[in-house]
C-alpha cells in the first residue's frame, strides 16, 4: 500500500472529516491514477483511506477515516446500500432519484440517478473510475436494476485527466437498449433520455420545487408563467397543472424544447397554453419588457455560472442582470422563483445579489421561501461544498 504524507498542519482538514487533499498538501508519496493510497499526517498518523489522484489539484478523495475499513468491493457495496437505505426513508414522490450523490453518500466522483428501471451513472473522479466495474455490478445488485447507463462526459473529467465516456455500461443481451424512459413525478408524467438529455437526463434536484412552484401558482391565481431555462419544461408542466393559462418555456436547447412541448401533451394540457421559445434567456427578458408585457410568474434556473468560486464576480453580475430584469418583467404581486446552482455562490451571497438587482429594478418584494435541492441530493455537515442548489420564492411588491 502505499503512502501519501502531508506538510505539518495539513492534517486538519481530514481530522474534519473533509474527504479532500489538495496537491499543495502533500509533502510525498505519489500513486497510479485511483489507486488506493493511505494518507498520513507528517509524523506518519493515519488520516485516512482515499484515491490517488495524479492529474487533479484535489489530488486525493478520502473513501474512509476509519484505518481497519479495507478498500474493497464489499466497501463498494455497503457504501451503496447506505445511500439506498437513506432514499428509502425520505419518501420520495417519484419513479427517478439520485441514488449516490458523491462526497455526500461517501462516493466522491460517483453519481447514479435511477429513472425507472434504468440507472444513470457518472464516474468523475479517478478514484471510482478505477473501481467502475465493481461499483457497476453493486449498484445491479443492490437496486434489481438490470440497466446500467454511463454518462461520464461531463467537462470536470478532464481536470482528472480522464478523457469522456458514455453508452451502456450493463444491459441483459435481449435489451434492445432503448434509452427513452417515461417517468413519474408527483403527478406528472416526464420523459427522459439518458443518452440524449443533459447530466444524467433530468433535473431531479428541482423535484420539489417544482411541486411548490405549481402550489404558489395556484395559491396567487398566476395566469401568465414565463419559465426561463426551462430544459424540457418540469416547471412548465408544474405551471400548467398549478392552474396558469398560458406558459412560456425559453430555452436555448431545440431539443429540450422539443420535449418540453411533448410534456405538455403527455400531460394532458392543451398545446395552446403553451409556447416553446428557443432564445437567450436575458435577451428575451429584455424583448419582453421593451414590448410591454408583463407576467404572473416567472422562473429563473440558469446554469451554473459559476462553477468555482473564483468565477463568482463574473457570475454575480450575470446573476443580478436577469433578476433585475425578471422583477421589471413582473406584473406587481407575481411570483418569482430564482436559483443559482453554482458552487462558488453560497445562498447569502446569492440572497444579496438578488436584493442588489430588486434594488436595481426599483422594485421590493417578500422573500416567501427558500429553497434548495431535493433531500436525495443531500449534504453532509463536514463538506459545505456539497451544497450547490439553492433559489429564493419572492413575491414582489
Ligand atoms: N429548470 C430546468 C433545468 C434548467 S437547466 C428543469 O427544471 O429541468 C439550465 C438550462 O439552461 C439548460 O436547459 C440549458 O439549455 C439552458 N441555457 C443555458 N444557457 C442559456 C441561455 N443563455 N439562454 C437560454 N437557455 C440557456
Amino acid at each position: 500500500m502505499k503512502s501519501i504524507r502531508l506538510h505539518p498542519g495539513k492534517e486538519r482538514s481530514l481530522l474534519k472529516r473533509h474527504p479532500w487533499v489538495f496537491e499543495g498538501s502533500i509533502a510525498s508519496g505519489r500513486a497510479d491514477a485511483g489507486e488506493t493510497v493511505r494518507v498520513e499526517a507528517s509524523d506518519g498518523q493515519f488520516l485516512a483511506w482515499g484515491a490517488y489522484s495524479p492529474a487533479s489539484l484535489i489530488r486525493v478523495r478520502a473513501w474512509s477515516f476509519d484505518s481497519a475499513e479495507r478498500i474493497d468491493a464489499a466497501f463498494f457495496s455497503r457504501r451503496i446500500l447506505r445511500a439506498l437505505a437513506l432514499r428509502e426513508r425520505l419518501a420520495i414522490a417519484s419513479d427517478a432519484l439520485r441514488l449516490v450523490h458523491g462526497e455526500a453518500d461517501g462516493l466522491p466522483g460517483l453519481i447514479v440517478d435511477r429513472y425507472g428501471d434504468t440507472l444513470c451513472a457518472q464516474f468523475l473522479a479517478a478514484g471510482v473510475e478505477r473501481w467502475k466495474a465493481v461499483i457497476a455490478d453493486a449498484l445491479l445488485a443492490a437496486t434489481g436494476c438490470t440497466r446500467l447507463y454511463e454518462r461520464s462526459d461531463a467537462s470536470v473529467r478532464e481536470l482528472e485527466g480522464l478523457a469522456p465516456a458514455s453508452g451502456w455500461l450493463r444491459k441483459p443481451a435481449s435489451d434492445g437498449g432503448a434509452t427513452a424512459i417515461t417517468i413519474r413525478e408527483h403527478d406528472w408524467r416526464l420523459t427522459v433520455d439518458v443518452a440524449q438529455g443533459h447530466k444524467t437526463g433530468y433535473y431531479l434536484d428541482q423535484r420539489d420545487n417544482r411541486l411548490r412552484f405549481s402550489e404558489l401558482v395556484r395559491q396567487f391565481g398566476c395566469r401568465r408563467v414565463f419559465n426561463g431555462y426551462s430544459y424540457t419544461g418540469g416547471f412548465s408542466v408544474a405551471a400548467l397543472a398549478g392552474g396558469a393559462e398560458h406558459v412560456l418555456s425559453v430555452d436555448s436547447s431545440a431539443p429540450a424544447l422539443a420535449r418540453a412541448s411533448e410534456h405538455v401533451a403527455l400531460n394532458g394540457f392543451d398545446a395552446s397554453r403553451h409556447e416553446a421559445l428557443d432564445a437567450d434567456v436575458n435577451a428575451s427578458l429584455r424583448r419582453f419588457i421593451d414590448e410591454g408585457a408583463t407576467f404572473d410568474a416567472i422562473v429563473l434556473d440558469p446554469p451554473k455560472f459559476a462553477p468555482t468560486a473564483a468565477h463568482a464576480e463574473r457570475a454575480a453580475r450575470a446573476y443580478k442582470d436577469i433578476n433585475r430584469l425578471a422583477f421589471k418583467l413582473l406584473a406587481p404581486g407575481g411570483l418569482l422563483f430564482t436559483f443559482s446552482c453554482s458552487g462558488g455562490v453560497d445562498a447569502s451571497l446569492f440572497h444579496k445579489i438578488v436584493a442588489g438587482a430588486g434594488l436595481d429594478a426599483g422594485v421590493d418584494g417578500h422573500l416567501l421561501e427558500r429553497l434548495e435541492a431535493a433531500p436525495d441530493h443531500p449534504t453532509t455537515v463536514t463538506f459545505p461544498e456539497g451544497e450547490y442548489l439553492k433559489g429564493l420564492a419572492i413575491l414582489k411588491q
